[in-house]
């Protein structure tokens, strides 16, 4: 089978560790093997917050930040949600093949909704995992690069492909999930390090900013450096260097050995700001105007596509 890579990110923040280790180092191997589409997924920024915020600037920013770690434009097909009306229209039939139990059990849902800074839980916020399918199955995407938060969407857009193929006509590829190296990466307060939850190294901060933020986490009062599940603080920090420097953590914990946060601190911090040195060099070479003309195009290619998806999935339900 011919594989194609969809992924995607909402545009509420700049990127950040987790999503390079979760899902952009992904990106950036597949896109010389297999086409690619790569979702900014406006319209789920209201999911979980009643206004949509300064939407241009982080469109903007987003693609900035894709630039950066190095996704080539023209071998990825960079889109926004809002510019593909069939996306919306894909929702509709698929919405009619999942319950509204399924939706409720979701649990990644269950825990945006607790982070969530609407005063109600919107209908938005149980059917986007939905939305989602439309995202992935308008281009017949077959290689999903995710975080581990993204596996119940992920299913949900199986699900969907199934049940169209079963009740219609076999039009859907089923979908696969592919975690990055690091499925889950804990931001500097031990949950999961997220754009809207303020606990995040991003991809654009400046090496001052950077040191701060690394200061400011939590450690333990041990001085000894071990890299141990019963030290959630320490083997965060360790984990962000390990996959920094590419090494091991228990290596990187031996050779810290009773030198005490401190040490473990300046540590991560030169691993996090060498590893960041090229992608912050290389955000520097693009401006705002190329920005707004890979968008463009992007646009206008993902369309073309997501209407031929459209009307084989009209045909197939006889409309
Ligand atoms: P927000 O807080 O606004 O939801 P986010 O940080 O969760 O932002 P998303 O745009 O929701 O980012 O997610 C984009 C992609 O990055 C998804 O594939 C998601 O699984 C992945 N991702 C996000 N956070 C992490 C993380 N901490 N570790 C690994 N992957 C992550
Ligand atoms: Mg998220």
């Amino acid at each position: 089978m011919n594989d194609v890579v969809l992924t995607g990110d909402r545009p509420t923040g700049r990127l950040h560790l987790g999503h390079y280790f979760g899902s952009l180092a992904n990106r950036v191997k597949l896109q010389h093997e297999y086409p690619m589409y790569v979702l900014i997924a406006d319209y789920q920024v209201i999911t979980d917050r009643d206004l949509p915020g300064q939407i241009q600037r982080n469109i903007t920013d987003l693609l900035l930040d894709y630039l950066a770690v190095g996704l080539d434009p023209a071998k990825v097909t960079i889109f926004q949600h809002s510019a593909i009306p069939e996306l919306n229209q894909l929702l509709l039939p698929f919405l009619s093949l999942v319950s509204v139990a399924e939706l409720r059990r979701n649990p990644t849902v269950k825990d945006e909704i607790a982070h969530s800074s609407q005063q109600a839980v919107s209908g938005l916020m149980f059917t986007y995992p939905v939305h989602q399918a439309a995202d992935i199955l308008f281009c017949k995407g077959t290689l999903v690069p995710v975080g581990k938060d993204q596996l119940p969407h992920v299913e949900v857009t199986r699900l969907v492909a199934r049940r169209f193929n079963e009740r219609y006509a076999e039009v859907f590829p089923i979908p696969e999930a592919m975690l990055g190296e690091q499925p889950l990466l804990k931001g500097l307060d031990g949950g999961k390090m997220s754009k809207s939850r303020g606990n995040a190294i991003e991809l654009a901060a400046t090496e001052d900013e950077t040191a701060a933020l690394i200061r400011k986490a939590r450690t333990d009062a041990m001085r000894l450096i071990t890299y141990e599940t019963h030290r959630p603080e320490v083997a965060n920090l360790l984990t962000l260097a390990s996959l920094c420097l590419d090494r091991p953590p228990q290596d990187i914990a031996d050779e810290i050995g009773d030198g005490g946060a401190a040490a473990l601190k300046r540590l991560v911090t030169e691993a996090v700001n060498e590893f960041l040195r090229p992608i912050r060099q290389r955000r520097g070479e693009h401006t705002e105007a190329d920005v707004r003309q890979i968008l463009a195009a992007g646009n206008e290619r993902a369309r073309e596509r997501a209407i031929r998806t459209l009307d084989e999935v009209r045909e197939a339900m006889g409309f």
